[in-house]
């Protein structure tokens, strides 16, 4: 039984960023054919322009080999749930989760609706009310996933801002970035503040769209949600409840993406269930390779704190575009593991050959 406070589609704050590894997962997932029928419906542009900016300079511009996706989460969900549905799945719309009693194994909804569970997945997103009631009522025995970032975003209409591919703009915010991506008809301009960071997000948003000439900024009222980039839950299992996605803070900090972390933990807990008994343990069992790919994520994001590296990049990424593509594609696109030296050694193998 899936439930859903919301009615879909519903409005959902995302770049619609859809990297290679969640193309790859969603391929696995539905199969070649519903695999087009969802990309069809929710794909907005394909772009091959990939872009590092610092203020008004442009550091590096690449041209990368498979273009990037960007789709229409709205859509993307949408489609989601009603194949869900079309397959015999029940979704019940507008249950608000508002109550849990995790020794009864029961669910309390806002209608008063109660419905008991023999094991819950919470996917209820980064301010998960599941998380909330457990924390409060297990202080002890149960570690919440670390504060959240700030994110704000708008779409804008093409003809508003002179923006061509995926840019990202470091100088706008302390250790963080924001991004103009083309989207079809529609230009995504966001921004995502550190969690701790006193910036005034606000006011660094307008400075931002000041700064990429945005037109008519009156029509666009900023919006914000927020990204789990800290820490993980360590243990994403509480009793008979697995937390999955954002709910359980699998975001990598680099890029904010989550996509593909909620896709395939997601995929993880529904798997657990086929291998007979105690499912918790078997979705513990098979995180860790999620959790190792979000902290070499966290190591480059913290490489970007440090004002040396930031100056290292400042001073090569121009230099070296076909690297930029290369770093960019297997590390972000494809979410290879290898050590920073390994990648740097598998470019110049590929150049030469
Ligand atoms: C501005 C922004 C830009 C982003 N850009 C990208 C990107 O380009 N690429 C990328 O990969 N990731 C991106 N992300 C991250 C990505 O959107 C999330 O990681 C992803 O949506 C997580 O999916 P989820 O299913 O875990 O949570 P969500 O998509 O948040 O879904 C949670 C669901 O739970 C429901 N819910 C919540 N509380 C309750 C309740 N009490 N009862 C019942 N239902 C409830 C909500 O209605 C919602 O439908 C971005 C995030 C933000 C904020």
């Amino acid at each position: 039984m899936l439930v859903d406070r919301q009615s879909f589609p519903r409005v959902k704050l995302c770049a619609g960023l859809f990297t290679q590894k969640s193309q790859q997962c969603l391929l696995e997932l539905l199969g070649q054919d519903q695999y087009e029928e969802c990309m069809a419906a929710c794909l907005m542009s394909r772009e091959s322009e990939f872009r590092l900016i610092k203020g008004q300079i442009t550091l590096v511009t690449c041209h990368l080999n498979r273009p990037i996706t960007l789709i229409d989460r709205p859509k993307f969900d949408a489609w989601l749930v009603n194949h869900y549905v079309s397959l015999g799945g029940q979704f019940y719309d507008g249950y608000e989760l508002i109550g849990l009693d995790v020794e009864k194994n029961k669910v309390v909804f806002r209608n008063r609706d109660e419905v008991e569970y023999e094991y819950l997945i919470a996917a209820d997103g980064a301010n998960s009310m599941v998380e909330r009631i457990v924390a409060k009522q297990y202080p002890k025995n149960f570690q919440r996933k670390a504060q959240s970032a700030l994110s704000l975003e708008i779409n804008v209409d093409r003809a508003d801002v002179d923006v061509t591919g995926v840019n990202i703009y470091f100088d706008v915010v302390p250790n963080s970035y924001a991004w103009a991506f083309a989207k079809g008809e529609k230009v995504c301009l966001g921004l995502v503040k550190q969690p701790g960071d006193n910036t005034n997000v606000n006011e660094a948003m307008r400075q931002f769209l000041d700064g990429i000439k945005l037109r008519n900024q009156q029509n666009y009222p900023l919006q914000g949600a927020m990204i789990p980039v800290g820490n993980y839950m360590s243990r994403p299992v509480f009793c008979n409840i697995m937390f999955v996605g954002d709910a359980a803070g699998f975001v990598e900090p680099l890029t904010d993406e989550g996509i593909f972390y909620a896709l395939q933990s997601g995929y993880l807990a529904a798997k657990s269930f086929e291998v007979g008994s105690t499912p918790t343990y078997h979705y513990l069992n098979h995180i860790p390779y999620l959790k190792r790919m979000i902290d070499m994520g966290r190591f480059y994001q913290r490489l970007l704190e440090k004002p040396w590296a930031v100056k290292q990049l400042y001073k090569h990424a121009g230099k070296h575009p076909g690297f930029v593509a290369f770093f960019y594609e297997t590390r972000i696109e494809q979410g290879r593991l290898d050590p920073f030296w390994k990648i740097l050694l598998n470019y110049k193998l590929k150049k030469k050959c």
